[in-house]
């Protein structure tokens, strides 16, 4: 790898300060997910404590025998009703289903609104503040409330599908995997049939669905359709795999700090310090909705970037260039390979997508203090 120096002292440098941070964070989300996990695993089983959780749903049932029974269950009934009123989430007033933030007043916010908060606060040039009471909000003065978060766990949800009431915590894993009433696939949709339903209609179907009896030439069509797909995504790794054959091939990991621009409407935009790449000094910049008048008033977000060469280049050169998540970073983020021909004139590429997989991760980002990504740039050699 030429210039493999370089890229890697600034790797080095760039992303040493925040391993910590990140690697909090990190456990943070694996300790959820290990929770949800071991709570997931619960509900596969026919479970006693399960009816004793759900009290909504099963309650129901049981609560029909005795007059004492009925006042429990109406008792039960109603305070689980206060307590999703008293946890629920302040802006969306939802109960969350992963984290629970709150402001120093206690003020509680689900991960979504809160990174909403912050990346609106982000684009107006702004503190966050708490919808209810206005105190400053940041990602360090907020903290997460566990005991809300269990506690909201434990409060019995409606399955979309069935509408029984099951805890929050199986409410998943029930709707994907147990639910009769959740949508399902033919047994034999990679071969052609389309039909669709409930799952327990699923083996009364494949019964009789006239698919699996087809002729191989009948399949071929459906077959045909799926190689298409597969043809386009091996497409890409193919080229990746080409690129990586290449002469000059260099690695950054960058990271973007936000700026305002000097117009009336200040506008937010990322930009990283110069670093060096085949002995030319580089800098990438980012920017929201395309330069959108008020990104802060689209539910809408997405990012677009650009990669500027600083130095003057004596004979044109062409590059590939594509962005992943960098070693410290959680950006998710799509792999999407770019070219450009740079030469005296042209010095910017077109701002181009950063293929992110939707507003909620493009909030997330904006709600952090700076965005950590890897670029990868091939030059091609003539
Ligand atoms: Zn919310
Ligand atoms: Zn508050
Ligand atoms: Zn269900
Ligand atoms: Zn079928």
């Amino acid at each position: 790898m030429s210039d493999g120096e370089g890229s890697a002292q600034t790797a080095a440098v760039e992303t040493g300060g925040q391993s910590d941070n990140m690697t909090v964070a990190m456990d943070g989300q694996q300790q959820q997910q290990q929770q949800n996990v071991s709570i997931t695993k619960d509900d596969g089983e026919p479970n006693p404590k399960k009816a004793k959780l759900s009290g909504g749903g099963g309650g129901e049932v049981f609560g029909r025998g005795g007059g004492g029974a009925d006042k429990q269950h109406s008792a039960s009934d109603k305070l689980e009703h206060r307590l999703g009123g008293i946890l629920c989430c302040a802006v969306c007033l939802d109960l969350p289903r992963s984290s629970i933030y709150q402001c120093t007043n206690g003020h509680l916010m689900c991960a979504g609104c809160f990174a909403h908060l912050l990346a609106d606060a982000r684009l107006r040039d702004e503190m966050a503040t708490c919808p209810n009471c206005r105190v400053d909000i940041a990602k360090n003065t907020a903290t997460r409330n566990l005991a809300v978060e269990k506690a909201v766990s434990e409060l019995p949800s409606e399955c979309q599908f069935c509408a029984k009431e099951f805890p929050r915590n199986t409410l998943q894993h029930h709707e994907q995997q147990l639910c009769a009433e959740r949508p399902v696939k033919c047994g034999y949709s990679k071969i052609g049939c389309p039909w669709r339903g409930p799952s327990h209609e699923a083996s009364e179907h494949e019964k009789v669905c006239p698919h699996p009896s087809t002729t191989g030439k009948d399949v071929m069509s459906a077959l045909d359709a799926m190689d298409q797909k597969f043809q386009e995504e091996k497409l890409l790794y193919d080229t990746i795999f080409d690129l990586m054959s290449f002469e000059k091939i260099t690695f950054n990991d960058l990271q973007l700090k936000p700026y305002r621009t000097e117009e009336f409407v200040h506008k937010l935009y990322y930009e990283t310090a110069r670093f060096s790449a085949f002995n030319f000094q580089w800098v990438v910049k980012t920017r929201i909705n395309n330069m959108q008048r008020d990104p802060a008033l689209s539910v809408d977000r997405h990012m677009s970037y650009q990669l500027i060469l600083k130095t003057k280049i004596p004979t044109p050169m062409s590059v590939h260039y594509l962005v992943v998540k960098g070693p410290f970073g959680d950006m998710k983020v799509n792999p999407k390979i770019y070219k450009f021909e740079f030469n005296e004139n042209e010095t910017e590429t077109q701002f181009v997508t950063l293929p992110l997989p939707d507003s909620a991760e493009c909030n997330r980002l904006l709600a952090a203090k700076t965005i950590n990504l890897r670029l990868i740039m091939f030059l091609v050699s003539k």
